[in-house]
């Protein structure tokens, strides 16, 4: 595999991490771990996935995207967005700048962000629009956003139709073709037009991860298409916990100074092979305080059924654990879902309303809210962890 962006073929193995498989089985989509090789290309500093699926698997993922829908939730509002809201009004120059969204899911973002602006502005922005392929796409037209179910390609907007904002979340590393993709983000852009693309920060390992973004290679990757970073924003994200970089990009020309990269690509490479030794850590004690705590328990509720719980359920299997595990999530659209190594459908925590429940284990770090939440659905848990 030579290197899409400089065509190297010299890379460095970064680690043989493990990543979801959403798709191992027929759907309704089901998560298995599985291993990913990631490697670092030396001449340019990207990152690259050696071990990506199938063109069919894509499709299959991204056409079936319901597992990561939001609808609108209260929760995943407070979690996600608190700070990062304004990052993005903050560079829509003017109320009816064009904004787009290149993948926006059901749309929660632009919908976040005319929220924002009703709060803390003056007027609505009257130009916003998504585009994205997957039925997450309907949820958002349902309330009334303006998004188009389509593939962003080159020459989507005709030559007179120009584009003020492009904004490209959790996108980028999505994408087969993102140099061809990101020229033709930059062929729709106006003259002093933004592209606000957020990436994880080499790190959030995933299959449908292609690529591994860094600021020192986007800062370079915005050179050779003669463009420039002009704002950065680098964020821990304890839900993940992994950082997200998001870069303002804009033409070379236009009006606004262009900032420098404070670091460089080693030290990138060392952080990220420290922070997966870290985790791995973490993760270890986390299974076996659960594997101590079903040990003698029959039946187990497991609530919080996202990012970490088929790791752990992998892993609980390995350990041997015998109990009959209950997947429990608040998310509507998870119910009915299956997770690896467990013999229950997910359920939804307002299906135990007024229910003794013996056991449950809260795989979340939003403890607080979720014992409110339980309180309030009148449910009584005897023990958890
Ligand atoms: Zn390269």
């Amino acid at each position: 595999m030579k290197c899409k962006f400089c065509g190297g073929s010299d890379f460095i193995n970064l680690n043989n991490v493990v990543a979801l498989n959403y798709v191992n089985s027929t759907l309704p989509i089901k998560a298995v771990p599985v291993s990913i090789k990631v490697d670092v290309c030396t001449s340019c500093g990207l990152g690259v996935n050696h071990t990506p699926l199938s063109r069919e698997e894509y499709n299959q993922i991204y056409n079936n995207f319901f597992y990561f829908a939001y609808y609108f939730d209260d929760v995943f509002k407070k979690y996600f967005y608190i700070d990062d809201i304004s990052f993005f009004v903050k560079h829509i120059p003017n109320l009816d700048s064009k904004v787009v969204e290149l993948g926006c899911h059901d749309g929660h973002l632009l919908y976040m962000i005319q929220e924002y602006q009703k709060q803390h502005g003056n007027g609505n922005f009257t130009n916003l629009m998504g585009i994205e392929p997957s039925p997450n796409a309907d949820i958002g037209i349902a309330h009334g956003l303006h998004i188009e179910k389509a593939y962003f390609k080159p020459g989507y907007f005709k030559d007179n139709e120009k584009v003020d904002v492009f904004i490209s979340r959790c996108f980028f590393e999505h994408l087969e073709e993102p140099f061809e993709m990101f020229k033709a983000m930059l062929d729709s852009l106006s003259d002093n037009g933004k592209i606000i693309m957020k990436v994880p920060n080499f790190t959030g390992y995933d299959l449908t991860h292609l690529y591994y973004y860094s600021w020192p290679f986007l800062e370079k990757m915005a050179a050779k298409y003669n463009a420039k970073i002009i704002d950065c924003l680098i964020k821990y994200q304890e839900i993940w916990n992994a950082e997200e970089i998001t870069v303002v990009i804009s033409h070379k020309d236009a009006e606004y100074p262009a900032i420098k990269c404070p670091f460089d690509i080693e030290y990138t490479v060392k952080h990220e092979k420290q922070h997966i030794l870290e985790d791995k850590k973490l993760f270890s004690m986390d299974c076996i305080e659960m594997e101590k705590f079903m040990r003698d328990k029959e039946n187990v509720y497991f609530l919080g059924t996202s990012v970490h719980a088929p790791y752990y359920l992998t892993v609980l299997n390995k350990m041997k654990v015998k109990t009959n595990i209950i997947p429990v999530d608040i998310l509507q659209n998870r119910k009915g879902y299956e997770l690896p190594y467990c013999n229950n459908p997910v359920i939804l925590l307002s299906d135990l309303k007024g229910k003794k429940i013996d056991a449950m284990v809260i795989n979340g770090h939003n403890k607080e809210d979720i014992f409110a939440k339980l309180n309030t659905y009148n449910i009584n848990v005897e023990k958890s962890l």
